[in-house]
């Protein structure tokens, strides 16, 4: 691990985590100990005219200078973003600051739209207007046919491709003890309902071939298996375009043991 040496002159500056360094003000990222002391305090050594640490630049970083509140402001909630840092939250708040203030309202106003208004479907839990989705309303469906899948963006992903005509079940997230996620947290009961209620032929498992995705398969199964209905899994293989002296054997296995008809292969 590389370590940096910084001379902290102004400690007794430090304040909500924050402290003064040749001018520059920094932002500790761990808590401060109530001591005063920067989080690196096993590695401290002092005398008494000067206190040095070994710091970690990971540890802390510069809080950057901004000329407005009401920048700051709009960086700090676009930076809250997945995969937006805090060079980028800078880049849209500015873009936001050309466009003009219709656009801006409109921006926002679907954001906050979209948080108070979205319903969940009451049968297969993908987003919607109305109390069922559009999937679910349409008669020209196989209703008998339900993909189970991680979240709305799958079902997407899913329509995309314009091969499935059956319905979908909408998990919420996958079994993850390490995230603190359980089968209770999850739609598997209401999944349980759905196929006791009835006209369910086929349950296609679609989950992430983690696993995670692996102990949901294996849940649902355990659940499902006194039911009078079959339990598919999406098929697991060479992806297209791929050569197959760089696939995985696990993957290659797989491909071999899930090999399909000529036939069926050029329809697609
Ligand atoms: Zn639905």
């Amino acid at each position: 691990m590389k370590y940096k040496i910084y001379n902290i002159l102004i400690i007794n500056n430090i304040n909500n985590n924050k402290f003064f360094f040749n001018d520059e003000e920094y932002q500790c990222t761990l808590p401060v100990h109530p001591s005063g002391h920067l989080p690196l305090y096993p590695f401290l050594f002092a005398n008494k005219s000067k206190i040095s640490y070994f710091c970690r630049d990971l540890l802390c970083r510069m809080i950057q200078k901004y000329p407005s509140l009401l920048l700051e402001n709009a960086v700090n909630e676009f930076a809250k973003l997945p995969g937006i840092g805090r060079k980028t939250a800078l880049r849209l708040a500015l873009h936001s600051l050309k466009r003009t203030q219709e656009e801006v309202d409109t921006f926002g106003k679907a954001i906050i739209m979209l948080r108070k208004d979205i319903n969940y479907c009451s049968v297969c839990h993908n987003i919607c207007d109305d109390e069922t989705c559009n999937i679910c309303s349409d008669l020209s469906r196989d209703s008998s046919l339900i993909c189970v899948v991680e979240n709305i963006k799958e079902v997407m992903a899913i329509e995309n491709t314009a091969q499935f005509r059956g319905l979908y079940h909408v998990l919420g997230g996958i079994i993850s003890p390490m995230d603190g996620v359980g089968p209770g947290d999850l739609q598997i009961e209401s999944l349980v309902e759905r196929v006791k209620n009835g006209g369910i032929k086929e349950i296609i498992l679609a989950l992430s071939t983690t696993m995670e995705g692996d102990t949901t398969n294996f849940y649902i199964y355990r659940k499902l298996s006194n039911n009078d209905v079959k339990i598919s899994i999406i098929a697991r293989g060479i992806s297209v375009g791929d050569e197959i002296e760089y696939a995985d054997e696990i993957t290659l296995g797989r491909s071999i043991l899930n090999r399909t008809n000529f036939k069926d292969s050029i329809r697609l």
